[in-house]
């Protein structure tokens, strides 16, 4: 059965009020205000980052934050892309970029540090207790790669994904360093607020999440309780856009046969995630057709999907991003040590998505079958190289050796593993589960343990299922 959608093509920009705020005491989460200019001649974002920093730790005397956008700078320890993606993603050959700190206001005195130049420490005036809050001002610029990745120049778009420095999750008395690991996606942040007001050179487009307004040349976007935020700027975009109960989802593209399909592919798959999971919580969703070596990239309320990608694909590939709205965007997890929690659920909400809305081409079938094959000559290769193929899935992603090992265990693996479970102990139990754990994990960053805690709490022993194929000890 179809689900009932209201999708009116709206030719003209919607102008949404910006929301008053309704409270006066803040929140206990971090708020950004970020001031940016994207001068398109040097290809370089200059901006200002002002940090209202909410410490959910214990007592500090330093903040750190990360600074994935030096990733991309020459003789990086850690390269952006992996050796299968570089050729794809480095469209021109070689190309650097970097994230230069040029000065950091309300700190006693601050550094670049880290494995890899990767943290920015600053050490406040005053000794920070736990639940209080310290504002810091970070001035830098972003010079950017050409790049089909997360923050670079691509051939039609500017891509402004970890485009700012980004608080590190606190973990005790300390803080949580993540280097730019090529496979999979190193990135761990807690919800914030964002403000973000960038200027673009004439005839630039901003794609943003969040509710953005624009005035000349100036757009300002808002964000609330967020993990992350990230734009895309293009001089060449189009735009569909739609309703889909109440959520604004638009689509940006430049080269696309298929716009309209995959709208109705992000709205639909939107209003099914909302229905099987839990109530969508930002007030617009938007996709974008970008340069993009993978298949797509999640933002909160927000997609990147790859112009490289067949149309079927790329209809794939927005369901899958869609449904890290709920698995990374939402509820959080650790996609250091686990990245097939979220990417898992998001392959299987995908095929679950597919199953009920047969037009898209999909069948829960063709995708298990699919995943195994590509499953049993991943086992079979490695098993050939290595002797014995490492199939552990709680792994860290350092400890990945190859993208297309990374790939075969989080989210061939991961999809195997819960339509497995889903055989097992039937859909009510299934689909409850993953309603309660959305609940219990939103806004934070769930372990594993409390996945399969939700699965529990629907009368099923399943710990002993998990281990299986978490230690890889199943046979597939
Ligand atoms: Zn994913």
């Amino acid at each position: 059965m179809k689900k009932l959608f209201i999708c009116i093509i709206i030719a003209t920009a919607l102008a949404l009020p910006l929301g008053a705020a309704a409270c006066t005491s803040k929140p206990d989460r971090t708020a950004y205000s970020i001031t940016a200019e994207y001068d398109d001649e040097s290809g370089t974002l200059t901006a200002e980052c002002t940090v209202d920093y909410y410490n959910g730790g214990e007592d500090t005397d330093v903040i750190k934050f990360n600074l994935y956008g030096n990733a991309y700078r020459k003789g990086a320890l850690y390269k952006p892309v992996s050796g299968e993606f570089a050729t794809r993603a480095y469209y021109g050959g070689a190309s650097y970029g970097a994230m230069e700190i040029e000065n950091v206001s309300g700190a006693e005195s601050w550094q670049v540090c880290g494995e890899d130049s990767n943290i920015l420490e600053v050490t406040l005036p005053e000794r920070l207790p736990g639940g209080g809050r310290a504002q810091v001002s970070i001035s830098y610029t972003l010079e950017l790669a050409n790049i089909n990745h997360r923050t670079g120049i691509t051939r039609h778009t500017v891509n402004l994904g970890n485009f700012y420095p980004i608080a590190c999750v606190r973990s005790g008395g300390g803080f949580i360093e993540v280097p730019y690991y090529s496979d999979g996606d190193p990135f761990m942040s807690d919800c914030a607020d964002y403000m973000v007001e960038i200027t673009v050179p004439d005839g630039y487009t901003v794609a943003a999440g969040g509710t953005c307004e624009r005035q000349g040349n100036t757009v300002h976007c808002t964000l609330e309780n967020a993990r992350d935020f990230a734009m895309v700027l293009s001089n060449e975009f189009k735009k569909l856009e739609c309703d889909a109960d109440g959520t604004a989802v638009t689509y940006y593209y430049y080269d696309d046969d298929n716009a309209e399909t995959a709208l109705d592919a992000a709205a639909q798959s939107l209003l099914y995630f909302e229905e099987k999971f839990g109530e969508y919580e930002y007030p617009s969703y938007t996709v974008v057709q970008t340069g993009f070596a993978a298949g797509g990239m999640e933002y909160p309320a927000f997609a990147m999907i790859s112009d490289g990608l067949e149309p079927a694909d790329a209809i794939y590939a927005t369901v899958h991003e869609t449904a890290h709205q709920w698995w990374y965007a939402m509820a959080g997890s650790d996609q250091i040590n686990n990245a097939w929690q979220d990417e898992g659920l998001a392959e299987y909400s995908a095929l679950c998505f597919f199953e009920e809305h047969p037009n898209y081409g999909f069948t829960r079938t063709g995708l298990i079958n699919s995943a195994t094959e590509a499953y049993r000559a991943y086992y079979s290769v490695y098993n050939q190289i290595f002797g014995d193929a490492d199939t552990t899935m709680g792994r860290h992603l350092k400890d990945f050796v190859s993208d297309y090992e990374y790939v075969n265990i989080a989210y061939n693996k991961g999809l195997i593993m819960f339509d497995s479970l889903r055989t097992s102990i039937g859909d009510d139990r299934f689909f409850k589960g993953l309603k309660d754990y959305f609940e219990r994990a939103n806004g934070k960053i769930a372990t594993p343990e409390q996945l399969i805690e939700s699965f529990t709490a629907t009368g099923v022993d399943i710990a002993g299922f998990f281990d299986s194929f978490l230690e890889g000890k199943i046979i597939i």
